[in-house]
């Protein structure tokens, strides 16, 4: 299997460079140049355990990796998980369920995608003998599921750039907690935007990036969202016949354009889906998109469902290169009218398969009110955003993006309850370890020099 990018502008190729590189030369993504079938084996693999399928259906794309390996990374990458199934389905009645995501170690989605990748690194480390320092700025969720993806792992060192005194005490706990070695946890004194520029400095210095082996995280890198086809998958072959004979849709709470393009990708090797419904926050690029055509940036609203709050989908070039006919020339037109003007009017789309959601703060709250009163059921504010317009002819699969634990404040003014998680409540009481740094870049590089791992 060889990987193109989107841009159309550079080389072919493989899995495992196309993971370690993360964003393609051309400034594009990487996609599979051709997508397998899986349809044919679908029912061969039902029996599977978690792990079991996800090595089934990752072999088909990491075809320079050895199997074994493969396979022993696959189930390293999900031990972590607190239930068994990995991705519990939650029936809330013959037509809604809720595909729980949230049992990795930081109880978000992410994990799954950020556990393997940990692993795929460590694996290019071993090969390569390259250290590698992983540099990032985080809001909340994505800094602290890296976090844990590589803590302890061999020649890497993560640092993690937050916004001091802004970002949530369970969320800063999970960053700054773990003990490992390898992990700077760096509380900036500044806003999230000013974490974000120096690290993009920091990128931008070619001979600081060059020294170090900077690598990025973020959620365009081609592993996250294979990594995330699996539960689509997993999903539709848990269900009992009755349920998929009524046709399956998935209702997916949308931020970055990740989890849901990893659906439609599944779909497109032949998992059966009805729809996806595309749910945001008050944040709503792409509801607007899909029920306009019109794909333009505005400013960020900070929500009660902090993962969706984003100004543009990064994942969205992916989906844009297949609805443009896999036309390079097209993908390169079209990002850099969108660059120059911040928005971009599209004539014809995929209507068929998408429809679009969105809810903002005052919405979220009465939905998590109405889905404890109707189910019993504690949904976080993000998988709450997916509780809207549901077709009831259909079996509508909610994607639970999130532990209800992590957002205490909100469920706690929603339903007048605390719930909890015993990962969170055992490290309410560690010491925070972390280090403080100026909003400079001078302070951050100074700090790269003292921290980071020479190669
Ligand atoms: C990141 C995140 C999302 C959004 O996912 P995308 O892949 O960016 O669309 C939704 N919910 C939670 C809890 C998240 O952490």
């Amino acid at each position: 299997m060889k990987y193109i990018s989107t841009r159309g502008q550079c080389d072919e190729t493989t899995f495992t460079e196309a993971v370690a590189t993360g964003l393609a030369p051309d400034g594009g993504l990487y996609l599979p140049k051709t997508l397998p079938d899986i349809s044919g084996k679908l029912a061969s693999w039902r029996g599977l355990s978690y792990p079991d399928l996800c090595f089934e259906f990752l072999k088909l794309f990491a075809t320079d990796m050895l199997e074994d390996k493969l396979r022993a990374i696959v189930k390293d990458s999900y031990k972590k998980f607190s239930r068994k199934e990995v991705a519990p389905l939650s029936k809330l009645d013959d037509h809604l369920q809720v595909l729980e995501l949230f049992h990795g170690p930081t109880l978000a989605f992410k994990d799954f995608a950020l556990q393997l990748l940990g692993n795929l690194y460590e694996e290019q480390i071993s090969r390569t003998g390259d250290a590698i320092n992983v540099l990032g700025a985080t809001s909340g969720d994505t800094g602290s599921a890296a976090i844990h993806g590589l803590l302890g792992k061999k020649g890497v060192r993560i640092f993690i750039l937050y916004p001091q005194g802004r970002v949530s005490m369970l969320q800063e706990r999970q960053m700054t907690t773990t003990a490992a070695r390898n992990v700077y946890p760096i509380a900036i004194e500044g806003t999230f935007d000013d974490a974000q520029a120096m690290v993009k400095d920091a990128f931008g210095d070619a001979p600081l990036k060059a020294k170090y082996n900077l690598s990025a995280i973020n959620s365009i890198n081609l592993a996250r969202i294979l990594a995330q086809c699996v539960y689509y998958v997993w999903a539709y072959n848990q269900i009992d016949d009755a349920a998929r004979e009524r046709g399956v849709n998935f209702i997916v709470p949308t931020g970055n354009f990740g989890n849901v393009m990893a659906g439609w990708m599944a779909s497109k090797m032949g998992l059966p889906v009805d729809g996806f419904r595309v749910a945001t926050n008050q944040n709503d690029i792409l509801c607007r998109l899909f029920n306009t055509g019109l794909y333009e940036i505005s400013d960020v609203e900070p929500s009660v469902a902090p993962s969706m709050d984003i100004q543009v989908a990064s994942n969205f070039e992916r989906f844009l290169y297949y609805n443009v006919g896999q036309d390079h020339a097209k993908v390169r037109e079209v990002m850099a009218e969108f660059k120059s003007k911040g928005k971009y009017q599209f004539d014809d789309f995929d209507r068929d398969t998408f429809s679009a959601s969105r809810m903002d703060d005052g919405e979220i709250n009465t939905t998590i009110e109405h889905v404890f009163a109707k189910y019993k059921y504690v949904a976080d504010p993000h998988t709450a955003c997916a509780f809207k317009d549901l077709d009831e002819s259909k079996t509508n699969i909610v994607l639970g993006t999130a532990h209800p634990a992590k957002f205490p404040e909100v469920i706690e003014k929603a339903l007048g309850r605390t719930p909890t998680a015993p990962s969170l409540e055992a490290i309410k009481h560690e010491p925070i370890v972390n280090y403080l740094l100026p909003a400079e870049g001078e302070a951050l590089a100074e700090f790269l020099k003292e921290h980071a791992k020479g190669s």
